[in-house]
């Protein structure tokens, strides 16, 4: 099969950690940087050097994290540059640049747009600044505010915010005005996550400290009503549990992991999904330059999925959709695996509501996907 496939480049670097994030990440250096380059350099050329890439194009870039902009506009712009001569660009491909919004000024967002990038996603989390301090975020609402303005100046037409629901000290009525001050940026994209305690974290230690820090359930439900109804009245859709986009600017990249499409990740811990095979790069810096200064893929584990693993993965993964999947697939699903008493059992407990021979997630669904997922793997 010779299907375009969408490219993710995890930058693992962040100017300090934010209490609630589990992710692998490193402390931003300069000379760290510039090894991770180097390393993700070679990577890129090995992949353009793979049969796996030969004769696909890429349909969309997108740059994660961490923190993509803690590199410089110009290391940036050279990867950018990498990606065009290592692979065939689709003539409209999508490239997202993840961006914290203190670390970006006017000329790092000009440049990015020469370099033909055409969606910025700014990760503000909260437009209040009492709340950034509680969950340990850098950086001020006033900086998403100015960004999203400069980001408008150097060209950019689609641009998204990140926003997070069920923080300490957060109320029903501070979120509405998040969000409404997030509608006044007139953003084309909107994606809104519900604060998790994940192990390992500064904030899972707070919450063991002071158990009322703990994300309030009820609460995030009205949130994330809340969030629907007032998005939804602005002109918004939404697509994903999290993800909301004004008609046709919904995140291309993002829906290739939902829809079974075929995406290659480079970077520490970055994960793959090409012609039926699962693997995933090491999540170990040192480990993955080590691999990559010896020549060779940094990958540590891979996996040829079978056709039924392949419809575990796209149930799973089609649930998250507000379109969901065919219950047919659903049910074919559990018959393959033997779970009907558990899908049976997400269905009374109202997990997963159905409509017109689809499923999906429900309301209280959203905010357990992870473990409903679990139940189905
Ligand atoms: S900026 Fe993002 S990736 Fe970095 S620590 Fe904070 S939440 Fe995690």
């Amino acid at each position: 099969m010779n299907a375009a496939f969408g490219l993710y480049l995890h930058i693992p670097f962040c100017r300090q950690r934010c209490h609630f994030c589990a992710f692998y990440l490193e402390l931003h250096r300069d000379a760290a940087a510039e090894n991770f380059l180097r390393a993700l350099h070679t990577e890129l050329r090995l992949y353009a050097a793979d049969k796996m890439t030969a004769g696909r194009s890429v349909r969309s870039v997108y740059f994660g994290g961490g923190t993509p902009t803690v590199l410089t506009a110009a290391q940036l712009t050279s990867l950018i540059s990498a990606v065009r001569e290592s692979f065939a660009m689709d003539r409209d491909c999508e490239i997202t640049v993840e961006a914290h919004p203190s670390t970006v000024g006017i000329a790092d967002l000009s440049a990015l747009r020469r370099a033909g990038v055409t969606r910025l996603s700014f990760g503000a989390e909260s437009m209040h600044d009492d709340e950034l301090v509680r969950i340990g975020r850098p950086g001020a609402t006033a900086d998403t505010v100015e960004a999203v303005a400069s980001a408008r100046t150097a060209g950019f037409t689609n641009i998204s915010v990140d926003l997070m629901y069920g923080l300490p000290g957060q109320t029903l009525e501070s979120w509405q005005r998040a969000l409404s001050t997030c509608c006044d940026l007139s953003p084309t994209h909107l994606s809104c996550y519900a604060l998790t305690v994940e192990d390992g974290t500064r904030f899972a230690h707070d919450v063991r400290q002071e158990p009322r820090q703990a994300p309030d359930e009820e609460l995030q439900v009205e949130m994330d009503q809340a969030a629907r109804q007032m998005l939804t009245e602005a002109g918004y859709a939404r697509y994903e549990i999290s993800n909301y986009a004004m008609p046709g600017f919904e995140c291309r990249h993002n829906l290739l992991y939902w829809t079974e499409g075929h995406y290659l990740g480079l970077g520490p811990s970055a994960q793959s999904f090409v012609d039926g095979v699962r693997f995933g790069n090491i999540a170990n810096l040192s480990a993955y330059e080590s691999a990559l200064g010896e020549g060779r893929l940094p990958v540590h584990d891979r996996s040829l999925l079978t056709a039924e693993e392949q419809l575990r993965d796209a149930v799973i993964f089609g649930l998250r959709l507000e379109r969901g999947i065919p219950t047919s697939h659903l049910n074919h699903h559990a018959a393959n695996y033997g779970y009907e008493k558990a899908v049976t059992l997400l269905r009374t407990s109202n997990l997963l509501e159905e409509k017109d021979a689809r499923t999906r997630l429900s309301a209280q669904g959203r905010l357990h996907a992870d473990s409903v997922a679990e139940k189905l793997f």
